[in-house]
């Protein structure tokens, strides 16, 4: 596996502005092969979800297999040894089965807007926040209002103050709530290892997403299962992306 980043995790290890986080239910936001009853929140944030995917690569022993900083420049097939030639940055290699894996929203789409180039004042793209740059008391041009912005406008509102901030869009985004919770972290540990979400009883909490531990598990082991929903909280979710 040929990735150009020094590290996996795709979306979620580029992606660092303020109020990342899935906008989807983590619990469905999961391999099925490796459910996590320990996401912290109903919608989980960018780190969270970088380290899962980091945790998954580990555990299913892809690690060894992933040529980190190898960006893919071309490939092309190469009829008389009837194989694939990809050139990366670090060399030429071969293989018999090319898979694209590249992703959507990878590479940051900076809009053509006339004076870009000679604007005089800081401009980044949320896929590449810049978090040293300091936003406090700074006037702030938003251009765009999709899912990303439904993010961290709200929280870099504070920051920049009152009249400080200002958004441009294109089509209207459609929102709505999507009561995001803080989940109780299960403490109990296994012998084997794994933890065990709701050690023998089931949870009467109101407002968390509880889990039966008795679904069998393809290593033996026990599945998280849902068994109840969650109750609304905080407002602000976007569309899907
Ligand atoms: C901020 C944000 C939030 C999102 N939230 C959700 C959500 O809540 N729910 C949902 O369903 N979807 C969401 N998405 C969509 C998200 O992109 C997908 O869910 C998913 O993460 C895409 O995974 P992927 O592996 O296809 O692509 P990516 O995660 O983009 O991974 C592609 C990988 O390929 C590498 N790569 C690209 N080009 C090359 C090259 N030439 N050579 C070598 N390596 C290369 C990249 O570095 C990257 O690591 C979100 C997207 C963004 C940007």
């Amino acid at each position: 596996m040929l990735e150009q980043a020094a590290d996996v995790g795709g979306t979620w290890r580029d992606n660092s502005y303020p109020g990342c986080a899935c906008d989807v239910p983590s619990a469905l936001y999961s391999f099925s092969f490796e459910l996590n009853p320990f996401w912290t929140r109903s919608f989980s944030s960018q780190r969270e979800i970088w380290d899962y995917l980091r945790r998954c690569a580990q555990r299913y022993g892809l690690t060894p297999h992933i040529r980190l900083r190898h960006e893919v420049l071309a490939a092309a097939w190469n009829h008389a040894r009837r194989c694939w030639q990809v050139n990366t940055n670090r060399g030429e290699l071969t293989c018999d089965v090319l898979i694209t894996a590249t992703g959507p929203l990878s590479e940051p789409k900076i809009p053509n807007l006339p004076g870009l180039e000679t604007f005089q004042g800081k401009v980044f793209h949320s896929a590449r926040w810049d978090s040293d740059y300091d936003l406090r008391d700074r006037r702030v041009a938003v251009v765009g209002t999709g899912a990303s912005a439904v993010q961290f406008v709200p929280k870099i509102q504070p920051t920049v103050g009152r009249r400080g901030l200002g958004a441009g869009r294109r089509r209207h985004p459609q929102a709505g709530g999507h009561g995001d919770l803080r989940h109780r972290v299960p403490r109990h540990r296994y012998a084997d290892g794994h933890l065990d979400p709701w050690p023998g009883r089931p949870h009467p909490g109101r407002g968390v997403v509880r889990w039966s531990p008795s679904a069998p598990r393809h290593d033996g082991g026990r599945v998280p299962e849902p068994v109840s929903s969650w109750s609304a909280r905080t407002p602000g979710s976007a569309t899907p992306r």
